[in-house]
């Protein structure tokens, strides 16, 4: 939940609606049950969007239409590595895969498009750089982990790809999420210039919530466990202050109401 104080705090002290959109571009893992009850905690406190949600799901047709923009430009290509291709570079290299394109070199070799091959964008070399309203001017390369994935083996969308064409499309101008996808911009700042986006939307990487012994909190520790916490009878302005507390946003928990979370960010 400490995303969604950042998420709702940011949006109301600046003046921005919330766009609350449901991730469900890998149909293998989305379950609409986990959604009803994400959508079921934010509500109960009191954290209520500016948008019906937007699934994903609804309508593949933008992520077509992207990936046949990049296509027209010759930046798209069919990979079959697998996790053996991988662990075969890795052996031979003494560490895991990283670089340029695929460990398969796909896009020089020319794979045929076929079912159970994966899809990728050629992203370029360079550097990208972009603002980040709480660590300051970012700077990184793109192509680290190689070239992006858009399409899995299985045929599913992946969470990269997906979250810039949406960004795009739903005019996205400041992105709030957690440190551990700081690693992941530079990809998206270049993927989103590739399908003409010219500026990149702001981003905000909050803390996690971590362990006393520093290690990060994980969904199985409770970090999500809204309902756990509602069940020990904690109030929905108990749950907020707990998790601004866990993020640093407040010196101690205490109980804070759903209104007053923008008042962290003034
Ligand atoms: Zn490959």
């Amino acid at each position: 939940m400490a995303n969604a104080v950042y998420v709702w705090g940011l949006a109301r002290a600046t003046g921005r609606r919330v766009v609350l959109r449901i991730e469900d571009h890998d149909r293998q893992r989305s379950r609409a049950v986990f959604d009803a009850a994400l959508l079921e905690d934010l509500a109960w406190l009191g954290l209520a969007a500016d948008t019906e949600p937007i699934r994903q799901s609804d309508d593949w047709g933008p992520y077509e239409a992207s990936l046949d923009g990049l296509r027209g430009v010759g930046l798209v290509y069919p990979c079959d590595c697998t996790r053996a291709t991988f662990a075969a570079w890795a052996r031979e290299a003494g560490r895991a895969w990283s670089g340029g394109g695929c460990p398969g070199g796909c896009r020089e070799r020319g794979v045929d498009e076929r079912p159970g091959v994966g899809t990728r964008v050629a992203l370029g070399t360079g550097t990208e750089v972009w603002d980040d309203e709480r660590l300051g001017t970012q700077r990184d390369i793109p192509d680290r982990d190689g070239d992006l994935l858009v399409r899995d083996r299985h045929g599913n969308w992946t969470y990269p790809f997906c979250v810039v064409v949406d960004d795009m499309r739903h005019e996205i101008d400041l992105v709030v999420r957690g440190e551990d996808l700081l690693d992941a911009t530079a990809r998206q700042v270049r993927l989103g210039r590739l399908l003409g986006r010219e500026e990149p939307p702001a981003y905000y990487h909050h803390p996690l919530i971590r362990k006393r012994s520093g290690a990060k909190l994980s969904k199985s520790d409770g970090d999500s466990g809204v309902r756990d916490l509602r069940a020990r009878g904690l109030t929905a302005e108990d749950v907020l202050g707990e998790a601004a507390a866990a993020v640093g946003l407040l010196e101690a928990a205490r109980p804070l109401a759903a209104a007053d979370v923008p008042e962290l960010f003034g």
